[in-house]
């Protein structure tokens, strides 16, 4: 169900993972493990697969916590004040949010995606961790940077924090057109490091992960605390879920970051 999310170095007290999709029944976009409520699976299936996850991670439901992510660049805190709110109030605190930042134990925070970059984030000194969703829009807002911001604003501090990105799809499944080559110039990306040509096909691929990696490096992180190193979501379809692969009415990969 869930497998761990290496940083470059181990960290002690705080576990990162990504799921699995588990057993597979090749008619079912949603099997086997999906926790995303709103991609169209069924109700009580995503309910199910939170309730596997929370067993497993010895939390209560109320504390696996994720967003409503629509390729904003928009991050949230999970504090005590968060956790007070009434769930109507909790929903709406979370739509439209891409990124969570927490300093709270036991409280689960993640990301769902199907070939996008999940990107984790700790600061193990300050007990500061994050999670923040990064599709090709995200990245062009530099959405990492600003998770790195809102967690400075708890107390972490840039050369500290680790970051590990999980299974999100790599450069070569990625070909993108013209107007997305286009949006990363514009927002002052170096192009000739992220973008190659495909030689037979003439269509621009975008390496993401190397994207978030310098968005991460200009927030003031350690290029070594990097882990950008991740399997390819669209390569390994059976294991992950691609949005390539099965459309954006599918499962999603959940990659989730905790004090415990
Ligand atoms: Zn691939």
């Amino acid at each position: 169900m869930i497998k761990p999310l290496d940083f470059n170095t181990s960290i002690v007290g705080i576990k990162a993972f990504t799921s699995e999709r588990g057993n597979i029944n090749p008619r079912n976009k949603y099997s086997e493990f999906n926790v995303c409520n709103y991609t169209g699976d069924d109700a009580l299936h995503v309910l199910d697969c939170r309730m596997q996850l929370c067993m497993e991670l010895g939390i209560d439901m109320d504390s696996l916590i994720m967003p409503h992510q629509t390729h904003s660049s928009k991050v949230a805190v999970i504090d005590e004040k968060y956790m007070s709110l009434d769930i109507d109030k909790q929903e709406t605190a979370l739509e439209g949010v891409d990124a969570l930042v927490t300093k709270l134990d036991s409280v689960c925070i993640g990301v769902n995606t199907a070939d996008c970059v999940p990107i984790v984030l700790a600061d193990e000194k300050a007990g500061v961790i994050a999670a923040c969703h990064a599709g090709w829009r995200g990245t062009v807002a530099r959405i990492a940077a600003k998770t790195v911001e809102a967690m400075v604003k708890q107390g972490a501090r840039a050369q500290n924090i680790k970051a590990a990105m999980g299974p999100s799809i790599c450069q070569d499944c990625f070909e993108v057109g013209d107007e997305v080559v286009e949006a990363f110039s514009k927002a002052k990306f170096d192009t000739k490091v992220i973008v190659k040509r495909n030689t037979e096909t003439g269509k621009a691929h975008i390496d993401l992960r190397k994207a978030n990696a310098l968005v991460l490096q200009q927030a003031g992180l350690t290029a070594s605390n990097i882990n950008s190193q991740c399997e390819c979501s669209k390569c390994n379809s059976k294991q992950y879920f691609s949005a390539r692969v099965m459309g954006t009415d599918s499962g999603r990969t959940f990659t989730g970051i905790i004090k415990v």
